[in-house]
């Protein structure tokens, strides 16, 4: 059974169709990357699958049990996590509270404020610190750590390197293969295709609300990437 489904997903604003028939599927344990330009409705389909906005017509299905209808508290309680674009953090509070407000909605799982510092070295000697008094990077990390906390099932990326030197990019990707694993899936938004492809089992390019490309990350040429990506 896929830990995540979406059915036929269609999502509106207003009049206008975001996300038109999408369907995509994810196992347990694997890391899905969702590709495409700018306006294509990642983000609208990554805020569909946490609850936040509500397909017109479809089904999303979680664990097996159909979610559609539940409100985003209850999948947030049922183990989907967000690192939301921005990363939105508490610019009041340290690191410390800040991390400590993903325990708000927490499952019973391995993740502490330790774990978390183990993963984030760096988070620990910054702990007391404001979040705002931090790096870009160092604030992202706070963010997925933030996530982690709840112990998720699914954590959910939206495009994480935005604004980030390469190299902090990389270091976070770098997380990724130790935090995944049977207990953790992962769906991310990511506008570097090379990188995309590099840092998932599979990848889901859209389009205009549509998917147009679907496939093993290993097996995707660039080539066929691109044209999935511009529509060609
Ligand atoms: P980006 O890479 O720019 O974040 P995206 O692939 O995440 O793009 P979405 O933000 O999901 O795309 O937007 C998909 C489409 O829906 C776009 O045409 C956008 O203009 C439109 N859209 C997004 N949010 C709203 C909204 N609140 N009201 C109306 N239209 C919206």
């Amino acid at each position: 059974m896929p830990l995540l489904e979406v059915q036929q997903v269609d999502v509106f604003y207003g009049d206008f169709r975001a996300i038109a028939g999408v369907s995509l599927s994810l196992q347990a344990g694997e890391v899905l990357a969702l590709i495409g330009a700018n306006g294509a409705g990642k983000t609208t389909l990554l805020r569909t699958v946490t609850g936040l906005l509500k397909p017109r017509s479809g089904r999303i299905c979680f664990e097996g049990a159909d979610v559609t209808a539940l409100p985003a508290e209850e999948l947030a309680r049922r183990g989907v996590a967000m690192v939301p674009e921005g990363r939105m953090l508490f610019p009041s509070l340290t690191v410390e509270e800040n991390l400590q407000m993903g325990t708000l909605t927490r499952r019973k799982g391995a993740w502490t404020l330790d774990t978390v510092y183990d993963i984030f070295p760096v988070l620990k000697d910054l702990r007391q610190r404001n979040a705002m008094q931090l790096s870009g990077g160092q604030q992202q990390m706070v963010a997925i750590g933030r996530a982690l906390l709840s112990n998720p099932r699914l954590l959910i990326c939206d495009e994480l390197s935005l604004g980030l030197a390469p190299l902090v990019v990389e270091e976070i990707y770098r997380t990724f293969e130790r935090i995944r694993g049977a207990d953790l899936s992962i769906v991310l938004v990511e506008q570097d295709v090379a990188r995309a492809c590099a840092v998932s089992d599979r990848v889901s390019c859209l389009l205009k609300g549509q998917v147009t490309l679907q496939g093993a990350s290993r097996a995707m040429e660039l080539s066929q990437v691109t044209a999935a990506y511009f529509g060609e």
